[in-house]
């Protein structure tokens, strides 16, 4: 491709929408352009790219035996009516009316509309197992869409199913599923990391996502480099962690702690420690309220408390009017005792003596708090975040934790579409069972991101070979030199008869605008045409080498070959 052709408007400054890096170099080397909250156009160097993303994932997932087919984005509604989602989703799913009045969504995600088209359309039990996928524009109204492509509102993603006669069938249709998804993410170049997830709401026996690590990721993950233990914070069993406690058999007290509503105000006004106080946080779950404790050092896991307490929708904090009312006081001093709502204290807390908590009265707080002699939480049960130097509830080794960008999940589905839609199957006896399903999503788009985020340095994108847009770029360093426009054109010529995808920057520009935008647009290798083209040298540079080396002209093209084909 012509750069001088190519629709390839870069930024020099970075556009103040973007907080990441991965959103800016996106915007800066223009991949892609902006439409609307997490709605993105993508320009021709962003289109190659995700091509390629796609067609890596295409290729694993046939390997693995899946079958591709395309199922429609404009969905009725009612296939999502009898699974119950069209509620479930809430305002994160795009509805929309037809001019008949009917209901429709756009898909934010196929469980219920494969499950239909099998029932429909599969007519045997011999033709278990099946595993169909698509790769296919998915909307979600996201409450906070940010980050470019990584959190969109239109997003592309790869959603495989599989349809199993016994959990057998399943576990095998799933290891398959895994085992292509570590091909497909290390074929994009990215560093990823399989870790344990929370299957709670979906339901299900079995849950893993797939993570890169980084500090922009949404996801809390956990680790331990002892024993390769790894699970998203949700999942993650903390074991409760003894600390130093104040001794003795003291009296419980009412003490004045004027406007100290946060445990650091606390800490500094009392002169405790962070671990000698509870926090009590009052949240909204479903229709009622509840209190959660910790440690006041500790933060709640939101989703392990909704699980444990068994709600529909996620557990919202509650409003200050409500706090209010429920603990006679402001916010900021609710404690357990007298507390007339189901109190959930974390198993640290459990472990706690003569400790703080608020005394739902304002500006108080009690001290010398003891569980089973001042009150008695509902339940005790693990409901905090881990967090770096807890212990391995594997190996009792040390847990490390840090940021990742969910880029895949699989998950060990059972029967829960099956059972809602009626997907049934009549066994060799004649008996009628139900099939077993899994479901396989992949962040096709926000791959894309992921791999910026990862492979980037301060002149711009390092794309792997695998996903980079051209594979080699061809620069004639002075645009009004014959000899080196003719070298370079006959250079360019050579590796696109060789398969080599290749862009020539036959652009009027000076040679360090056309350097800065090679670098910026992220191209594995390129060769710069220069002064010494005369005695048959040009210079040659891996986007990750320091420094270009010098080569002989009639050397080139066969060194970019196998730079590429080693590489891809
Ligand atoms: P998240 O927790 O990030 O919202 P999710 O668990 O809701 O994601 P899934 O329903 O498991 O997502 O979707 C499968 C994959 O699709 C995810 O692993 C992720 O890579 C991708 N994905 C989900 N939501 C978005 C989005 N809003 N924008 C881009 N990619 C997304
Ligand atoms: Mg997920």
């Amino acid at each position: 491709m012509r750069m001088s052709k190519l629709l390839m408007p870069t930024l020099r400054e970075v556009p103040a929408e973007a907080e990441i890096t991965s959103h800016k170099l996106m915007l800066r080397a223009g991949l892609i352009r902006k439409l609307a909250a997490g709605i993105y156009s993508y320009l021709p160097l962003g289109l190659r790219s995700l091509k390629k993303v796609e067609q890596i994932v295409r290729e694993e997932m046939d390997r693995a035996g899946a079958q591709e087919l395309l199922m429609a984005a404009l969905l009725p509604a009612e296939a999502y009516q009898a699974s119950g989602r069209w509620e479930v989703f809430g305002p994160s799913m795009f509805k929309l009316k037809d001019r008949g009045e009917r209901d429709f969504c756009l898909g934010p995600t196929h469980e219920e509309i494969f499950t239909q088209t099998v029932i429909d359309n599969v007519r045997s039990y011999k033709e278990y197992p099946m595993t169909l996928y698509q790769i296919q524009t998915k909307y979600r109204d996201e409450g906070r869409p940010r980050f470019g492509l990584m959190r969109g509102r239109e997003f592309i993603m790869k959603d495989a199913y599989s349809f199993d006669l016994d959990e057998k069938g399943l576990d095998e249709s799933y290891k398959k599923m895994y085992e292509a998804y570590c091909r497909i993410f290390t074929r994009l170049g990215l560093d990823f990391t399989v870790v344990d997830a929370d299957s709670g709401a979906m339901g299900g026996s079995g849950s893993q996502e797939f993570m890169v690590k980084s500090p922009v990721g949404e996801d809390g993950i956990a680790y331990c480099d002892d024993c390769g233990y790894a699970a998203n914070y949700e999942k993650c069993e903390c074991i409760p962690a003894e600390c130093e406690q104040i001794e003795g058999d003291l009296e419980l007290e009412k003490i004045e702690t004027p406007n100290a509503h946060t445990i650091d105000e606390l800490v500094s006004s009392l002169g405790m420690a962070a671990h000698n106080f509870a926090k009590t946080i009052i949240y909204k779950a479903d229709d009622k309220y509840i209190a959660a404790m910790v440690r006041g050092d500790r933060d709640v896991n939101e989703v392990k408390l909704k699980n444990l307490v068994g709600c529909t929708d996620d557990l919202e904090l509650a409003e200050p009017a409500v706090v209010r009312e429920l603990t006679r006081a402001q916010v900021g001093f609710a404690g357990p005792i007298g507390l007339d709502i189901p109190v959930y204290a974390d198993k640290e807390v459990a472990l706690m003596k003569n400790f703080v908590v608020g005394a739902n009265v304002t500006d108080m707080h009690y001290k010398n708090v003891n569980i089973g002699r001042d009150f008695e939480p509902d339940t005790i049960a693990d409901i905090r975040v881990v967090v770096t130097g807890d212990k391995c509830p594997k190996c009792g080794g040390t847990i490390k934790s840090e940021q990742g960008i969910e880029v895949g999940h699989i998950f060990k589905l059972g029967t829960k579409y099956s059972e809602a839609l009626g997907l049934k199957y009549l066994d060799e006896s004649g008996k009628q069972q139900t099939v077993i399903m899994g479901c396989y999503g992949i962040g096709v788009t926000r791959c894309l991101a992921a791999a910026v985020e990862q492979l980037h340095d301060d002149n711009g994108i390092i794309w792997p070979v695998s996903i980079a847009p051209y594979q080699a770029i061809v620069v004639p360093a002075n645009y009004k030199s014959e000899e080196q426009m003719a070298a370079a054109e006959k250079l360019y010529e050579e590796l696109n008869a060789a398969g080599i995808e290749t862009l020539i920057d036959d652009r009027s520009e000076r040679a360090g605008v056309k350097f800065k935008d090679a670098d910026l647009i992220g191209i594995p290798v390129r060769v710069v045409v220069g002064k010494k083209v005369g005695d048959g040298i040009v210079e040659y540079k891996e986007r990750t080498m320091e420094k270009a080396e010098e080569i002989k002209l009639d050397e080139a093209a066969e060194k970019v070959i196998e730079f590429v084909k080693a590489n891809l």
